[in-house]
């Protein structure tokens, strides 16, 4: 594990901070009129009123405009084409100034780079300049009612006629699937009942608004719809918006599926959720005296800080392996099972702070206008989505550990 930055990555830490400091007093000014929805900020829920969506596109566009939008993706698509390393710096700024993102995040974090590795010249020129500009949304239409763990029970069906493929079937749980543009689309192309599981699968770049269509949104307890269910009846995808080969689909997904753990597990988010818990604890008053001046409440945050920089330090052995041209390594399942868990437990913990204010989500008496509220709600998913915990539990203990697979 090399810890020290390049000349260049120090430059590159510099000019970034130096445009951070210039842009952040305006973006707190916006911030404030756009209101706090969660505890890493507007972006921790999807859903969200207008006014966060506003903000949002704001911030993306001066992102973009900046360079700091697709820092790892090839020039030519409109990206910095700069390191992993730069990402990870830029991530890491962010964070330490509890900075929001911009747009489209499923189509950065995991539709383009799918896209930039699968795709032919064509989908690359067509797709990555608009997910990286902000102008098109993406989602994910993998899960099915029947399939999600065991994402190889999927049903929806790609029938060829002529130029294309007419698709029928159901998704669910499509994050942002009500506003998004594009999805990426798993679905079943061979129906010999002999055919290996594995290879009866396509991947396809699905047009959200092609007729046939229908996303209903399923409302969750935080009181947000970012989910939403999706029905295909007769959608035509043209054959040239398949994804790599037909039947070779699963294959793609599972790459999908790698970009997408390692995107959501970054412990540096954790790292700012901790400070302002910390801020929490010194203002919170509890028998006539701070909480932070309280045994339990400082051992239970010592101990998180401590499990965050755990996560912290595993994360970066899998990026050594990446920046030496490796896969992240089983390394990664571990850092994002931790990481999912810990972040549900300093949700929990700041409730337990709250007293019973943590049953305010709303009205002057809600505490930091109920953002820790909407968190703890959004924090349930952690550890179902990208592979529930039993999940990741499963594939520790077969690909790390070297366990048997478990069969009745
Ligand atoms: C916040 C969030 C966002 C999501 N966004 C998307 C999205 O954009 N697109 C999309 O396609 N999907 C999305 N999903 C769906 C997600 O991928 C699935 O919910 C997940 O894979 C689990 O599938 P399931 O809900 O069908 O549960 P199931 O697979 O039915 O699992 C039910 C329970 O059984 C356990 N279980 C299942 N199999 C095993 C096993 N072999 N061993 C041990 N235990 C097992 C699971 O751990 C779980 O506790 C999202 C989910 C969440 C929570």
């Amino acid at each position: 594990m090399d810890f020290s930055l390049s000349p260049q990555e120090e430059a590159f830490r510099k000019e970034l901070c130096d445009w951070l400091d210039e842009n952040t007093k305006e973006l707190h000014h916006r911030l404030r009129r756009a209101g706090s929805f969660g505890s890493a900020g507007p972006f921790s829920q999807q859903g969200e009123p207008d006014e966060a969506r506003d903000f949002t596109r704001w911030w993306h566009k001066k992102l973009y405009d900046a360079g700091y939008v697709g820092i790892t993706w090839p020039k030519e698509y409109g990206g910095r084409g700069a390191t992993l390393m730069e990402q990870v710096i830029f991530n890491e700024e962010m964070a330490k100034r509890r900075l929001p993102s911009g747009v489209g995040g499923l189509g950065i974090g995991w539709a383009g780079p799918t896209i930039i590795v699968h795709g032919n010249d064509a989908q690359r020129k067509r797709f990555l300049p608009k997910i990286l500009n902000g102008e098109e949304v993406w989602c994910q239409a993998f899960s099915e009612p029947g399939a999600g763990s065991d994402l190889a029970g999927c049903q929806t069906r790609a029938v060829e006629d002529g130029d294309d493929y007419v698709v029928n079937g159901q998704k669910v749980w499509t994050t942002g699937g009500m506003g998004a543009d594009w999805a990426i689309l798993l679905a079943k192309t061979n129906f010999d009942p002999k055919a290996p599981k594995h290879r009866t699968f396509s991947y396809f770049l699905m047009d959200m608004h092609s007729p046939g269509v229908t996303v209903r949104p399923l409302r969750e307890i935080t009181g947000f719809a970012a989910f939403g269910e999706t029905f295909l009846d007769n959608v035509r995808i043209p054959k040239s918006l398949m994804l790599g080969n037909k039947d070779g689909g699963w294959y793609i997904s599972m790459s999908t599926l790698e970009f997408e753990r390692s995107n959501s597990t970054s412990t540096i988010q954790y790292m700012s959720t901790i400070g302002n818990l910390i801020e929490l604890a010194k203002r919170t008053r509890r028998n006539g005296r701070p909480l932070s001046e309280d045994p339990v409440t400082r051992q239970r945050i010592a101990q998180f800080y401590i499990e965050a920089n755990v996560g912290k330090y595993i994360g970066l052995r899998a990026l050594t392996r990446q920046l030496q041209g490796k896969t992240p390594g089983p390394e990664s399942s571990v850092g994002s099972l931790l990481t999912m868990e810990l972040g549900q437990r300093i949700e929990d913990f700041a409730m337990y702070m709250q007293g019973p204010y943590s049953q305010l989500i709303e009205g002057k008496y809600a505490i930091d206008n109920g953002m820790w509220q909407r968190s703890f709600l959004s924090s349930r998913g952690r550890t179902i989505m990208t592979g529930t915990s039993e999940i990741k539990r499963n594939v520790i203990a077969q690909r790390t550990l070297g366990l048997p697979r478990y069969t009745e």
